[in-house]
């Protein structure tokens, strides 16, 4: 097992050479193969080498301008050798195929191991096998299985109608097309749709049962959640890495956002809880202040996280490095 940082300072000085000349390539450009192919791993083995297996987590630009600062952030993050990085997968359109080149661009130029988010909105079986042959063919080892949320204006999911109703069946398929590492959605307050929380583990654990090596969480901001989750799993037989997803905000509007958008459980917002609104409570006019909380409390919950056991941490860094980059100093303290 090794520790975290885990690359050598030679071999990281290659890394960033490389990804430096490669970054000034257009992403339209051809994507030479480099000798990250030798280091090519699945979430399987990353996560038996590395202990934490940090992981950072990217959404494709929609500009040649946001490629540039994205491949800038890329490189501020690299130096914290994190295990893979991942790009989402959009609601549609032209930045679908933007999350498939900055795939290819993260494993192909900035030598990362790679996960690349695919989603069953909008697409037929036949269109996911055939992005699941492009993403094996272009070596890209690991997936992120997903339903997706329905598209914007839309209240109810609607499956494609030759396409799949839940995120399994994207595993299986996935399972089928190539060796690929699958990762998984869980949600540690519950999926907002689920019709009991124990629906929403039993879908998981079949999930796993389908070939899913690990499980990446919603954001929260209280650990108790996401160790009840944890203990909940692992009591219904699901035995894979849980990773903890996490969002360090950066203003009170943004926490609002966040946990009422995208991690709200059908019983109403996810929980900020009293002690972190206690916190913020004193500190409403004050922008900057927030935004050093937001900072000070993803340490403070990733490093209990490590603390007692999670396997990594999955960092939404939403395009940003300085605040990921804060909190993995701060924890490069505890974890050297
Ligand atoms: C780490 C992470 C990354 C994400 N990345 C993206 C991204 O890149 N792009 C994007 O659009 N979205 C992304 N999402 C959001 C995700 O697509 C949504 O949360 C979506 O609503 C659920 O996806 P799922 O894969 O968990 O779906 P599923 O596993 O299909 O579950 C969806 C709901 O259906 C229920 N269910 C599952 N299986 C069954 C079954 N067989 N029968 C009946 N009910 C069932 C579940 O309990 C749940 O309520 C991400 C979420 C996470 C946590």
């Amino acid at each position: 097992m090794r520790a975290w940082p885990h690359k050598s300072p030679e071999h990281l000085h290659k890394l960033s050479k490389r990804s430096l000349e490669s970054a000034q390539l257009s992403l339209e450009g051809s994507f030479a193969k480099h000798d990250s192919e030798e280091m090519a791993l699945r979430l399987r083995e990353i996560f038996q080498h590395y202990r934490p297996a940090i992981s950072i987590e990217f959404f494709p630009p929609k500009s040649e301008d946001g490629d540039r600062a994205l491949a800038s952030k890329i490189e501020e993050l690299r130096v914290f050798n994190p295990a893979f990085c991942s790009i989402t997968y959009g609601a549609g359109g032209s930045t679908r195929e933007r999350t498939l080149l900055w795939a290819r661009r993260l494993r192909h130029q900035f030598g990362l191991e790679t996960m690349c988010h695919l989603t069953c909105v909008g697409h037929s079986q036949m269109e996911l096998r055939r992005i699941l042959e492009q993403l094996r063919d272009d070596g890209i080892e690991n997936v992120m299985a997903l339903r997706g949320d329905p598209p914007r204006g839309v209240d109810n999911w609607q499956p494609h109608p030759d396409g799949f109703s839940h995120a399994i069946e994207l595993v299986r398929l996935a399972r089928s097309v190539g060796e690929f590492g699958i990762g998984v959605a869980g949600f540690p307050e519950v999926h907002p749709e689920a019709t009991s929380p124990e629906d929403d583990l039993r879908h998981l654990k079949a999930k796993v049962d389908a070939g899913a090596d690990v499980v990446v969480t919603q954001l929260f901001y209280d650990n108790a959640d996401y160790w009840r989750f944890v203990d909940n799993a692992r009591r219904v037989g699901i035995n894979v890495p849980i990773v903890p997803g996490i969002l360090p905000f950066r203003s009170v509007a943004q926490l609002e956002k966040f946990t009422t958008v995208y991690a709200r459980t059908f019983r109403g917002p996810a929980r900020v809880p009293e002690h972190l609104r206690r916190r913020l409570s004193n500190l409403e006019h004050d922008a900057q202040a927030v935004a050093k909380l937001g900072i000070d409390y993803a340490t403070e919950q990733c490093r209990e996280l490590l603390e007692k056991g999670a396997p990594g941490i999955h960092f939404y860094c939403l395009n940003e490095s300085d605040a990921v980059s804060e909190i993995l100093r701060n924890l490069q303290t505890t974890w050297r």
